[in-house]
């Protein structure tokens, strides 16, 4: 992932090294949610995480617009809101992530990017956990202010094959348009434009301090400046996880 570099990740790998050797059990599955508005960079940071550690990364948006894409009936049923910049209704949404859950690849812990965002979505997530003798060990809850997301979504350019999120200002690909870890073509989300992005962050908003309050009462909730450096951030969730 060299997008992700920075000339100062020597203080990363020492975080690292430091989280370690710190015997936490590698079998034991380790189930996280990253929370916060699009644009705030979790999925960049979550696909950092998948990476270093094997668990598939979830993501909720990416999840209903395939099921969009491939016409499934969860997928038609969510369109209309999304299309509208609105949230899809909780039932459908937890539906299509609690199926993902069950998958194989979920054995050893998963990433949960974007989801949940309300509180009855975060109840049916624990219910449903707790009857496959789960539960959620981490949330990180990525704080970014109104103006700097809207400035970040304005460039966001995302690869068509493997995912990775790109920014023509902050975080630019080395050749422009195509994918630096897979080759791929890289494109703009037809959502990724100011109005929608300022109607995302209203709805987002209305629900998060809720939901944020809920974890805070119910788990093991962590709060990032998510305007820090990226590899800061990295080593911040590293040094958490490592004490999970
Ligand atoms: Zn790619």
């Amino acid at each position: 992932m060299s997008v992700l570099k920075s000339p100062d990740d020597t203080w990363l790998r020492r975080a690292a090294g430091m989280v370690a050797p710190r015997a936490r059990n590698e079998s034991a599955a380790m189930n996280l949610v990253f929370l916060g508005p699009p644009g705030c960079g979790k999925g960049t940071q979550a696909m950092k995480v998948a990476e270093k550690h094997g668990l598939p990364q979830i993501s909720a948006g990416d999840i209903l617009r395939e099921a969009v894409q491939n016409g499934l009936e969860d997928g038609l049923k969510a369109k209309p809101f999304m299309d509208a910049g609105r949230l899809v209704p909780d039932e459908t949404v937890v539906k299509i992530v609690t199926d993902r859950l069950r998958r194989k690849d979920c054995a050893n812990g998963f990433i949960l990017d974007g989801f949940p965002r309300t509180v009855p979505q975060a109840e049916s997530l624990g219910w449903t956990l707790a009857g496959m003798k789960r539960k959620i060990d981490v949330v990180f809850d990525f704080d970014v202010p109104e103006e700097e997301l809207i400035k970040r979504i304005a460039g966001r350019k995302v690869c068509k094959k493997c995912r990775v999120v790109y920014n023509v200002a902050s975080a630019p690909p080395s050749e422009p348009g195509v994918c630096d870890k897979c080759g791929g073509g890289l494109f703009k989300r037809e959502d990724d434009n100011e109005e929608a992005a300022r109607e995302r962050f209203r709805v987002y908003k209305a629900q998060s301090d809720e939901l944020g309050l809920y974890y805070h009462h119910s788990g093991r909730y962590c709060k990032l400046d998510g305007a820090a450096r990226v590899d800061e951030i990295f080593g911040k969730i590293e040094e958490i996880i490592g004490e999970a």
